[in-house]
């Protein structure tokens, strides 16, 4: 894997990689690798020609009060997941070459940034669509590969590439879970081993609504208050929300028609580590 720091560099490459007709994945990530990044650089391994994985932390989608500082890096793990993986880059760069002196510009999208995460995290994902937008115009990507896990994000990235004119396929992945049904996450490193153990009950909650859902139950307050009952029932996960939405517009309609997907969405506290999870029905 070639390691590059600097966006002229990486448009250099990925202008010359179309001119030969090659097409282009990228993978946005912050790094420390888990099986889910990997799984994702495998994903665009067999759907393009030329991987290219980017490494920043993003510090303007982390507020003030977050774990901008303690999040956990490992660039020289990272770089070997990458090359054992067969990314052919690994775009690296500093915060100042992607924010230098000067910088002012933020991509706010309405709407869809405004519920859920957005809620608890307002500033979010203004810092998520710049920096994914910036990553966009230095790589060149004809696809970007993102997470289910993230699936909110995955909505705001669909609306970024509709509203911009990107000429990009967005591909979503599904999301990579422990033996006991937990969301990998760089993020779990945080949890303590009491903690550890609490951490599937989110899952948990959610497969057990998705089995309701199937059966039947098509009112939202009925899903949510369920939702909130499952998840209740490890007390130590604190919930910050809990919540079924439409799973393409995120739209919350009093009741679900039987044509329409639902997503089923939590973000919950475990001491001061906050995990989220997802599933589609
Ligand atoms: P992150 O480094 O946490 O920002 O994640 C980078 C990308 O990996 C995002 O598109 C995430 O949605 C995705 N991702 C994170 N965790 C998982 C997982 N457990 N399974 C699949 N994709 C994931």
């Amino acid at each position: 894997v070639k390691i590059v720091k600097t966006i002229s560099e990486m448009q250099n490459i990925s202008i010359n990689h179309k001119k030969e007709g090659k097409t282009i994945a990228v993978v946005p990530t912050m790094g420390y690798f888990h099986d889910g990044h990997i799984s994702l650089m495998k994903y665009a391994r067999e759907n393009a020609d030329i991987i290219i994985v980017t490494l920043f932390v993003n510090p303007t989608q982390f507020a003030p009060d977050e774990d901008f500082d303690r999040y956990p890096r490992d660039t020289e793990q990272d770089s070997r997941k990458a090359e054992e993986n067969n990314c052919d880059y690994l775009f690296r760069p500093t915060v100042e070459e992607m924010y230098p002196f000067g910088f002012i510009t933020e991509i706010r999208i309405g709407g869809v940034t405004e519920k859920f995460e957005g809620v608890t995290r307002p500033f979010h994902f203004n810092g998520v669509t710049t920096i994914v937008s910036k990553l966009f115009n230095a790589t060149l990507p004809d696809i970007a590969v993102f997470g289910q896990k993230d699936y909110q994000q995955t909505i705001v990235i669909k609306q970024l590439i509709r509203d911009l004119n990107y000429n990009i396929k967005i591909d979503i992945v599904p999301t990579l879970r422990e033996p006991d049904g937990l969301a990998m996450s760089s993020r779990n490193i945080y949890l303590s081993a009491e903690y550890r153990k609490k951490a599937p009950g989110i899952y948990k909650a959610l497969i057990s609504v998705k089995k309701s859902i199937e059966k039947g139950l098509r009112k939202r307050s009925e899903i949510n208050s369920l939702l909130i009952k499952k998840i209740s029932k490890t007390p130590e996960l604190k919930i910050d929300y809990a919540c079924a939405a439409d799973a393409e517009t995120l739209e919350e309609p009093d009741e679900f028609r039987r044509d329409r997907k639902i997503v089923l969405l939590a973000a919950c506290y475990l001491g001061k580590t906050r995990l989220i999870d997802n599933i589609v029905v």
